[in-house]
C-alpha cells in the first residue's frame, strides 16, 4: 500500500513539474532567460571538461592494458623456453642413462664391500692396484657431481617457472581489472556526452529567443509576451493601403452572401483566375504567424500593421506557398506568397483567389488572444475599414 501511495505522489510531482515547464507558471523574463542560458552553457562546459578528463583516464587505462598484454606475452615466451630447457635436460638424462647405469652398477660394486675389495684386489700388480683405486674414487665423484648438477638445473628452472606463473596470474588479474575500468569509463563518457547534447540544445534554443528579444529592443525585465506586445508600437505608422494582388476583381464581399444558404463571408475575395500571381500585404508590417491548413486555407499568412496609429492584423488565405517567415518585416511590395485555390487540394476554395481577413489589434488584443492559445480567426472585421478603395463585388481594379 505504501508503495502505491508513494508512486501516486511521484506521478503527481511529475505532472506538477511538467505543468510548470509548460507555462502555467509565471513567464520568464529576458534576464532570467539569460541566466538560464548561462547556466546551461556552464553545465555544458563542465560536462565537456569532465568528458575530456575521463577520456584521458580511459586512454591511460587502454595504454596500461596494452603494456600488461605485452608483459603477458613475454612471460608466455619465457615459460615456453623454460619448458624447452627442462625437456632438453630430460633428454640429456635419457642420453646419459646408459652411462648412469654403468656408474650405478659400479657404485653397487663399490658399495658391496666384498665386491669393492674383489675389484681392488683383482689387481695384477701394484700399478694396476693404484689405478683401480683411483678409478673407483673418480667414478664415484663423477656420479655425485653429475646428479647434483642436473638436480640444480631442474630446481632452478622449476623455481623460475613458478615465479613466472605467479607473475602471469597477477598480470591476468590486472588485465581484467583494466578491462572493467575501461568499460566503466566509456559508460561515464557516454553519459557526459548525452548530458552535453541536452544542455547544448537548451542553450541554443534560449540564445535564439534572447537574440530575437534583444533585436526587438526589449529590456531585461520583458517576458516573451511583453516583448511581443512592445514590438507593435515599434511598427512605423503608415497611411496608405493597397489591394492584395496587382490587378483583378472582387468575387465575394464581406458579410452575408447574396446567394442561397445564408453563409456569412468573413472576408473579401480577390481573384484574377491566374494561378501563381504574387500576393502582397495591404500595407507595411510584420509577419507574425504562418498557418498551414490542408483542408481549408492551405498556406495562410498573418501580418501585423500600424495603420494611421492603430494596430491591425490581416490574413491571406489559399496561397500555394509562403515566401516570408515569422518576424520578417514586410512592405506592401513584398511578395508573401502565390495565389492558388482549389488546385492545391484546398476544399474551401471554389477557384483561384485570395481571401483577405482583417482583425482589430488595439491594445494587442488579437496577439494576446493568440498568445493564450485562442483562435487566430475570431473577431474578424470588414477589411474595407482599412482598404476603403476596394471595389464592390464584381468590381475590377487594374493597379494596386
Ligand atoms: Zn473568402
Amino acid at each position: 500500500m505504501k508503495i502505491k501511495y508513494l508512486s501516486l505522489l511521484l506521478i503527481f510531482l511529475m505532472l506538477f513539474s511538467f505543468s510548470l515547464s509548460t507555462g502555467y507558471a509565471r513567464e520568464k523574463t529576458l534576464n532570467e532567460l539569460e541566466a538560464e542560458a548561462k547556466a546551461n552553457r556552464e553545465a555544458y562546459n563542465k560536462a565537456k571538461n569532465e568528458k575530456e578528463l575521463t577520456e584521458a583516464e580511459r586512454d591511460k587505462a587502454v595504454a596500461q592494458k596494452a603494456e600488461v598484454e605485452k608483459e603477458i606475452s613475454s612471460i608466455e615466451t619465457q615459460l615456453t623456453s623454460i619448458e624447452t630447457q627442462i625437456g632438453e635436460i630430460e633428454k640429456d638424462i635419457d642420453a646419459k642413462d646408459a652411462q648412469m647405469k654403468d656408474i650405478m652398477s659400479f657404485v653397487q660394486v663399490t658399495n658391496g664391500e666384498s665386491n669393492y675389495l674383489e675389484y681392488i684386489f683383482g689387481a695384477t700388480d701394484f700399478t694396476d692396484f693404484i689405478y683401480r683405486i683411483s678409478v673407483a674414487e673418480q667414478l664415484g665423484d663423477y656420479n655425485e657431481n653429475l646428479i647434483e648438477e642436473y638436480n640444480k638445473d631442474v630446481e632452478r628452472l622449476d623455481k623460475k617457472q613458478s615465479e613466472l606463473n605467479a607473475k602471469q596470474e597477477e598480470l591476468n588479474k590486472k588485465q581484467s581489472e583494466l578491462t572493467v575500468l575501461e568499460a566503466q569509463l566509456n559508460k561515464e563518457i557516454e553519459t557526459l556526452q548525452s548530458g552535453m547534447v541536452s544542455k547544448d540544445q537548451a542553450y541554443q534554443t534560449q540564445i535564439k529567443l534572447i537574440q530575437s528579444m534583444k533585436a526587438r529592443g526589449c529590456s531585461g525585465n520583458d517576458t516573451v509576451t511583453s516583448c511581443q506586445n512592445k514590438n507593435s508600437g515599434s511598427l512605423v505608422s503608415v497611411n496608405g493601403t493597397y489591394m492584395p494582388i496587382s490587378s483583378g476583381y472582387v468575387t465575394s464581399d464581406y458579410g452575408w452572401r447574396d446567394y442561397g444558404g445564408g453563409e456569412y463571408h468573413t472576408g473579401i475575395d480577390f481573384s484574377k483566375s491566374v494561378v501563381g500571381d504574387p500576393v502582397y500585404p495591404i500595407a507595411d508590417g510584420e509577419v507574425i504567424l504562418l498557418v498551414y491548413n490542408r483542408t481549408c486555407g492551405n498556406h495562410i499568412v498573418y501580418v501585423k500593421h500600424n495603420i494611421a496609429g492603430h494596430s491591425y492584423v490581416t490574413s491571406y488565405w489559399h496561397l500555394s506557398s509562403w515566401s516570408v517567415s515569422v518576424g520578417q518585416r514586410v512592405s506592401y511590395t513584398t511578395k508573401i506568397g502565390s495565389m492558388a485555390g482549389r488546385n492545391t487540394g484546398d476544399a474551401c476554395s471554389g477557384g483561384v483567389h485570395v481571401h483577405l481577413n482583417l482583425f482589430d489589434n488595439a491594445n494587442n488584443k488579437w496577439e494576446n488572444n493568440v498568445a493564450r492559445g485562442g483562435n487566430p480567426n475570431s473577431n474578424r472585421i470588414n477589411p474595407r475599414d482599412v482598404v476603403p478603395q476596394t471595389p464592390k463585388k464584381g468590381g475590377h481594379f487594374s493597379h494596386r
